[in-house]
């Protein structure tokens, strides 16, 4: 039997991408394995959004140069946004790399499993897993126009190209045929979906699409760019019944000139009144977000008013990073002139302050019926997401996998809330 061994890091779209990878090594016969010693090939899906990523990437590729030398000589590819039109200088640093494969190429490797006689049966894309996840990202659109100051993306992932709704719509139907309850469909930004297509269509009509597919329980989007969201598409979010209320809208900082810095395209003020239009359009909905500390420049009072930000519009998460610099953007040229340390002390304040918000956002809940898609068990307890992303334990003797049960919440941390069973419990089942 034949081993395939795949190390995914970055976002949601890099788990996308790996999914298809895997789907077609799968459709060829392969088999997984969490070894990459017991591997005939060997995937790493990269990503280079931030220089530690980078690192761990060439550290983990540095790592499988014994593998070459032992008896199973597996094939190593590279993919991710590591891979771009710079591969003439990977090969010369990863000499021990077969393929450098470009992200969402699908083609070009495609021709590289016919090259080594490995045929796949089901040969249209998006390959449809046998047993995909109960939850599944779907790319809806790739690459990115934004250029964002300190982003790579766009230098790696091209500019945007949207998937024609009717494609969406018979990968979804085929997925949720094969078991999936519940997809989130992804973009870099997701928001600016279909501007690229003949007939134009937005995320809004493209959720009314999905809306109705019968057996599809839960609908998801991200990320959501605050500059393109639309009252169009708040208003679609609050009446279709299958998209869940939780929104991913990074605003990255709380001040104007900084914003401006990193071409965000909206100022704070703007925000705050997208974020008002959302919260009162969409009753209990959850709001995340992203933000930078430690951006060029980035002043104490400046930091401050991101702290202030976060403080009023209080998330249910902040993913927050210190900045650090991307060779090759715009942001690049600029005084990366708050010290390390600064940019740390930065990010554990607002990791700080965002434990305590989120654990009294949490509390709110307690008392509250919550519907939870179950993804399996962990330490002898079950779990799942709610309709706002929230992770919920609970205990039964039952086996609930695949299936919506409610459950009242009991017990509320910053990070995930317990719960019983309700008597009037499950929904569905597969
Ligand atoms: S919107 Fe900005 S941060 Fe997001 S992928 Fe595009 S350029 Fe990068």
């Amino acid at each position: 039997m034949s081993l395939y061994y795949i190390w995914t890091i970055g976002c949601q779209m890099n788990k996308a991408d790996s999914e298809q990878i895997s789907a077609s090594l799968e459709e060829a016969g392969f088999q997984a394995t969490t070894t990459a010693q017991d591997a005939n090939i060997i995937v790493l899906n990269s990503c280079v959004v931030r220089g530690s990523a980078e690192q761990k990437v060439s550290d983990k590729l540095d790592s499988l140069k014994f593998l070459k030398q032992g008896h199973l000589k597996p094939s190593i590819i590279l993919t991710g946004c590591m891979v771009s039109s710079n591969i003439e200088q990977l090969e010369e640093r990863f000499p021990h790399v077969d393929l450098f494969l470009k992200p969402q190429d699908m083609k070009s490797w495609h021709r590289w499993l016919q090259s080594k006689n490995i045929n796949l049966p089901q040969c249209g894309t998006p390959l449809i897993p046998a047993r995909p996840p109960l939850t599944t990202y779907v790319p809806i659109i790739k690459g990115c126009n934004n250029f964002c100051s300190y982003c790579i993306v766009p230098y790696r992932r091209g500019k945007e190209i949207s998937h024609p709704i009717d494609e969406i719509r018979e990968q979804v139907e085929s997925l949720v045929k094969r078991g999936t309850k519940e997809v989130t469909l992804l973009g870099q930004n997701v928001d600016s979906y279909g501007h690229d297509l003949p007939s134009k269509p937005d995320l809004a009509d493209l959720l009314s699409n999905l809306n109705d597919i019968s057996g599809l329980e839960r609908i998801r989007f991200l990320t959501s760019h605050p500059k393109d969201m639309s009252l169009k598409l708040i208003e679609t979010t609050a009446r279709l019944d299958k998209v869940c209320e939780c929104i991913s809208l990074a605003v990255q900082s709380g001040d104007n000139d900084i914003l401006k810095a990193m071409r965000r395209g909206y100022t704070v003020e703007q925000y705050r009144l997208l974020v008002e239009q959302i919260r009162s359009a969409i009753p209990k909905v959850a709001i995340s977000t992203d933000v930078i500390v430690g951006f060029p420049g980035e002043t104490a009072a400046q930091f401050q008013n991101t702290v202030s930000l976060l403080s009023e519009l209080r998330f249910d998460i902040v993913h927050v990073a210190a900045y650090s610099v991307r060779p090759g953007t715009r942001a690049a040229k600029f005084n990366d002139n708050v010290p390390q340390e600064e940019k740390a002390r930065r990010l554990h304040l607002i990791e700080a302050m965002q434990e305590s918000i989120a654990s009294e956002i949490n509390a709110q809940l307690l008392g509250e019926i919550e519907e939870i898609l179950v993804e399996g068990k962990r330490k002898d307890r079950w779990y799942g997401r709610s309709r706002t992303d929230k992770l919920v334990f609970f205990n039964s003797d039952t086996c609930y996998t695949g299936q919506m049960v409610s459950i009242k919440i009991t017990s509320a941390g910053s990070w995930s809330l317990r719960g019983n069973e309700c008597d009037t419990c499950c929904t569905s089942a597969i």
